[in-house]
């Protein structure tokens, strides 16, 4: 690569996931996360958070969001039961916040639907909206860039979903009530995923899936749960390439992830 492309690649956010060395043919981008000098800091004991269980052998139910505003829990209890199909034509058809007003289309996620590792990130930006796909700008070539550095690639092993499934105006993050009116698709989701590790890109995932508010330096670097699944949090691609040194966190915090999903989390 010569250093006109180096430079237009870190502009885009790519320094930290350079390689050291050069890449072993086949390898990608992948970079080595090594051992941690000290047992990794997941000290704290893993917080329990439940997500709602959805009964195995629920019927199917369909057309779930044309029927009068239902009451939330209500409307929750149906989409718990959807599978994917009922999901996509729900989450297209939804009404139930003001982000549907000026959505192009609403983008339900990307992916391998029996993946091991769920992201998810805060809502569909401009182009997220104009396309249907998540992190598809700007962050999304960073996430990719993410991906490739723990050997992952998106569409293989690994889906891609938002707190909110419609792009709030002006990317402004997403008020309480939105994510709360959309929490019960993404649940739905993390339920017929059953992802082996979730990792939440941000503020926004962190209250939708956690419901906590605490900063995300406080977070980090702990192990928590959403049911059965293990959730991992670390900053999201649009503020690391907004605050780069931060990315040497975030790259820790993926190697920490790595290592849950190879049984090493020191836990
Ligand atoms: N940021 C997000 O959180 N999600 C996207 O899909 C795109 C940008």
């Amino acid at each position: 690569m010569n250093e006109a492309q180096q430079v237009l690649l870190q502009e885009m956010g790519y320094s930290l996931w350079q390689l050291r060395q050069p890449p072993v043919a086949g390898e990608g981008a992948q970079q080595e996360c090594g051992e941690p000098a000290e047992p990794p800091a997941v000290t704290e004991p893993a917080s329990e958070v439940s997500v709602p269980v959805v009964p195995a052998m629920a019927p199917a139910v369909s057309a779930a969001t044309t029927a009068p505003l239902p009451d939330a829990d209500a409307r929750a209890e149906r989409i718990a039961r959807m599978d994917w199909e009922e999901l996509s034509r729900a989450v297209q058809e939804c009404r139930a916040c003001e982000l549907c007003k000026q959505r192009q289309q609403a983008v339900l996620g990307v992916g391998d639907r029996q993946a091991d590792w769920l992201f998810v990130g805060e809502g569909p930006g401009a182009e997220e909206d104009a396309r249907g796909e998540p992190f598809v700008g700007q962050a999304g070539k960073l996430l990719d860039a993410m991906l490739a550095a723990i050997g992952l690639r998106r569409g293989e092993n690994v889906y891609i979903a938002n707190a909110v499934k419609c792009r709030p105006e002006g990317n402004r993050t997403p008020h309480a009530d939105e994510m709360a009116a959309c929490r019960p698709f993404l649940m739905r989701q993390v339920e017929l995923l059953q992802p082996r590790i979730m990792v939440l890109l941000g503020k926004a995932a962190v209250h939708s899936v956690l419901g906590e508010d605490k900063s995300l330096a406080s977070m980090r670097q702990k192990l928590f749960r959403a049911g059965e699944v293990p959730v991992l949090v670390t900053y999201h691609p649009a503020y690391l390439l907004r605050n780069l040194p931060e990315k040497a966190k975030a790259w820790e915090d993926l190697c920490l992830a790595r290592r849950q999903m190879q049984g090493r989390s020191g836990n």
